[in-house]
């Protein structure tokens, strides 16, 4: 492999601005998405529900679909994906070596786009409640049957402790929204919805000591922040929005940080400390942090980095042909299948009806995933697993199951939080997968049920 141009790393709205900018560049940019080390391809907005400012959609987008189409205006113009972590980042000299997949990519510029990563409370029983009542994305969630009309709980002050209490007034029949402080520290509309809102009670400075339960999440403890003492609270959801670290563990010690591990940058550009090495979005910005803002960074760290290539006369330019891409159009969703449009032999569809069917009558493994509308993750994992079902030629088949339209099914199924997916052969279940798992997880189970060879 020779020397790339440019490797840009993650792939939420900095990340693929930066690749777009650098691809009508005629740079050729690989970009790597990241999977689960520090986030899900297309970051943070994949676990959110509408956005609704980010400029040229005046009715709003759904941070899924807005990602969405940020990775097809990336790819349409050229942009080269690698679909994993990058597991380490060498920037001793030039080239800089990137490794992913198993293999290193050496490169004459990056751009660090790794974002941030929700934070956890590290409670004693976090492990043992985890996706089994305690979530760190309400958005992905919320939805699961076992919050339906019970009471949940939301710890952190912020405007997405706000936007995840408002939003699980939705699902939860009472929601506790528990504050370390006195005060909220969200916008002053997102503070006064919450508080005008009688399905929300504020635990002013309280703090969460621990969880309690059996299978699943029954109460949690809070600590008073003034009396010192333990105070019972019976909730069956526990959600975390208490902020976010940026992800530069893999170029600690090699650029420089501030005090809370952020990038630095020089004043209002993307240069960090190193020649050739730009940093865009959250990962470099501990006061704005939005789409907006990590787009807008992004296009300054590919310009820069095509300006930086072109003075040291570094870039290899490609020439496209032809020279205007195809147009991406708008994308095609499943139609859940029902008596007229099922079909025996589909790879992939939707609904109660197809999995019934499927599960009785055919004879090949079954994939069936369990999603929620709002879910981002699920939107990450569906396409992989479609992936998978391609590459096994008509081996096995699919089946997606909205939680929201098939409550019942999903009760049935054990299903604790979305995207979760069990695999079934001859009407009996072989593996259940909870969250987004790379590809390969899924393939290897389904060959070693039909007998292919590992
Ligand atoms: C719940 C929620 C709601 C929000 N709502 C809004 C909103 O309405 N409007 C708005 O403007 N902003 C909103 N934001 C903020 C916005 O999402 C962020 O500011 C923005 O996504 C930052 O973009 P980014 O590209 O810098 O990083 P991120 O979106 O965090 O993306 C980082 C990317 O890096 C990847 N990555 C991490 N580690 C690695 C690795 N080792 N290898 C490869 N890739 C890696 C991740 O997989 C991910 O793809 C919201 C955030 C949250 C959490």
């Amino acid at each position: 492999m020779g020397v790339e141009n440019l490797v840009i790393v993650g792939s939420g709205p900095a990340g693929y601005t930066a690749a777009i900018y650098a691809a009508r560049a005629n740079l050729n940019p690989l970009l790597i998405t990241g999977f689960q080390d520090g986030g899900i391809p297309g970051g943070q907005l994949m676990t959110t529900t509408h956005v609704e400012n980010f400029p040229g959609f005046p009715d709003g987008i759904l941070g899924p679909d807005l990602m969405d189409r940020m990775k097809a205006q990336a790819v349409r113009w050229g942009t080269r994906l690698i679909e994993a972590d990058a597991e380490a980042i060498d920037l001793c000299q030039r080239p800089y070596r990137i490794t992913a997949e198993g293999q290193v990519f050496e490169t004459q510029s990056v751009i660090l786009a790794t974002g941030a990563s929700a934070n956890r409370l590290g409670l004693p029983s976090e492990e043992r409640f985890w996706s089994r009542g305690i979530s760190a994305c309400a958005i992905c969630d919320g939805a699961t049957p076992q919050f339906r009309n019970e009471p949940v709980a939301v710890v952190g002050g912020g405007d997405s402790a706000c936007e995840e209490a408002v939003y699980l007034t939705k699902y939860g029949s009472h929601v506790h929204l528990i504050v370390r402080g006195d005060r909220l520290r969200a916008s002053a509309a997102m503070a006064d919805r919450v508080l005008a809102n009688p399905a929300i009670t504020v635990h002013w400075n309280r703090q969460v000591a621990d969880a309690q339960g059996n299978d699943w999440l029954d109460a949690i403890l809070l600590r008073d922040g003034d009396a010192g003492a333990n105070e019972e609270l019976a909730v069956k959801g526990l959600f975390y929005a208490i902020g976010h670290t940026p992800n530069t563990r893999l170029v600690a010690g090699q650029l420089e940080l501030d005090a809370k591990g952020y990038l630095v940058t020089l004043p209002g550009r993307p240069e960090t400390s190193k020649e050739g090495v730009y940093a865009a979005g959250d990962v470099a910005d501990a006061e704005w942090r939005q789409g907006i803002t990590a787009a807008g960074s992004g296009c300054q760290a590919a310009l820069a980095a095509e300006r930086w290539l072109s003075h040291h006369q570094l870039a290899v330019t490609v020439s496209r042909e032809p020279v205007d891409p195809q147009e991406v159009g708008e994308p095609i969703r499943t139609a859940v299948s029902d008596e007229v449009n099922f079909d025996a032999n589909a790879l992939w569809q939707k609904g109660s009806y197809a999995l019934r069917k499927l599960y009785h009558d055919s004879n090949k493994p079954l994939l069936v995933v369990y999603t929620s509308p709002t879910c981002g993750p699920c939107h990450v994992l569906k396409p992989q697993l479609k992936r998978v079902l391609d590459e096994l030629g008509g081996a096995a088949q699919g089946v997606e199951i909205d939680i929201e339209a098939d409550q019942e099914i999903a009760l049935q199924a054990g299903v604790t939080g979305t995207p979760t997916v069990q695999l079934f052969f001859n009407k009996e279940l072989k593996e259940t997968f909870r969250g987004v798992k790379p590809r390969s997880t899924f393939k290897a189970a389904i060959e070693s049920l039909i007998g292919v060879p590992a």
